[in-house]
């Protein structure tokens, strides 16, 4: 079977140190989290910045810094910025990518979250894909609702983003997608369907992470855990670390005759340059 990519998003919008003191705010804090994360078996990190309050931002200052640490430590991992949405500006969501992390998210529609519209206009979308073709950034998909799908699929027909696709779907936040596995199933048939070439990740939200990667890893797709999207170890109590979420999915891939992708099967996998050129440059 396809080796498995495990990706970790270390930090997000939503949890703060009164929520979890294991979530990393400070740069310092990130890079030392996704190392052990990527010592844990994640081959991939997905990144959002937080200012001084612990607020979520843009400041591509702070981007650079994260992006320089895991570099020089975690060689070949591969680094994705986030433009989502929540509690930042439209206008400076893509105002990172200057700095060519291998990716970035792209959320290609607009949904209700719990308490805010995930609000990205079809101009917006255009524009921010424009963006990460002049700097070499791939995008990866966000399918919060169906429809976001079948935009995600016509974007790179249309060679507004790169083919093949990379496609996440995002399962278990209120007001959008459930965290059920008929639509999962679903979801991924129609993929393959209409874009045969196209590869997928899956992230559960909440008490629903573990269940919606352990689907992915039987479909044949990739997964994503990590802070941003669950705090809790298991009911009884708070998950330590990032990493520690990672083992938890690591572990779980043997279950399904995969294994968690080395950074450079993961690039492999991604079409994303290999991790020996990467060197080279440098
Ligand atoms: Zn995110």
């Amino acid at each position: 079977m396809t080796p498995c990519i495990v990706a970790v998003a270390i930090t997000g919008s939503v949890p703060k140190k009164k929520d979890t003191p294991a979530v990393p705010v400070t740069p310092e804090e990130q890079i030392a989290s996704t190392i052990d994360a990527f010592r844990a078996g994640a081959s991939l990190v997905h990144i959002h910045v937080r200012d001084g309050a612990e607020e979520p931002c843009s400041d591509p200052e702070l981007f650079k810094a994260v992006q320089e640490g895991v570099r020089s430590s975690c060689p070949g991992m591969i680094i994705q910025f986030s433009t989502g949405a929540r509690g930042r500006r439209l206008e400076e969501r893509g105002g990172m990518l200057h700095l060519r992390p291998d990716m970035a998210s792209l959320a290609t529609g607009s949904v209700n979250f719990p308490t805010f519209v995930n609000e990205n206009p079809p101009n917006f979308i255009s524009d921010l894909a424009q963006c990460m073709r002049t700097y070499d950034v791939k995008p990866e998909c966000e399918v919060f609702d169906l429809a976001m799908l079948y935009n995600a699929i016509e974007l790179s027909k249309t060679g507004e983003i790169t083919s093949p696709p990379h496609v996440q779907f995002v399962l278990g936040i209120k007001n959008a997608l459930p965290a059920r596995r008929e639509i999962l199933a679903f979801a991924v048939s129609e993929l393959k369907l209409l874009c045969p070439m196209a590869t997928w990740t899956a992230a559960g939200i909440g008490r629903s992470q573990l269940q919606v990667a352990q689907w992915a890893l039987e479909l044949g797709g990739h997964c994503r855990t990590g802070l941003e999207d669950n705090i809790r170890f298991d009911k009884s109590r708070l998950a330590t670390s990032n990493a520690e979420l990672v083992s938890l999915l690591v572990d779980r891939c043997s279950f399904y005759d995969r294994h968690p992708a080395s950074p450079q099967e993961a690039r492999r996998i991604l079409s994303l340059p290999d991790v020996n050129l990467l060197a080279a440059a440098v």
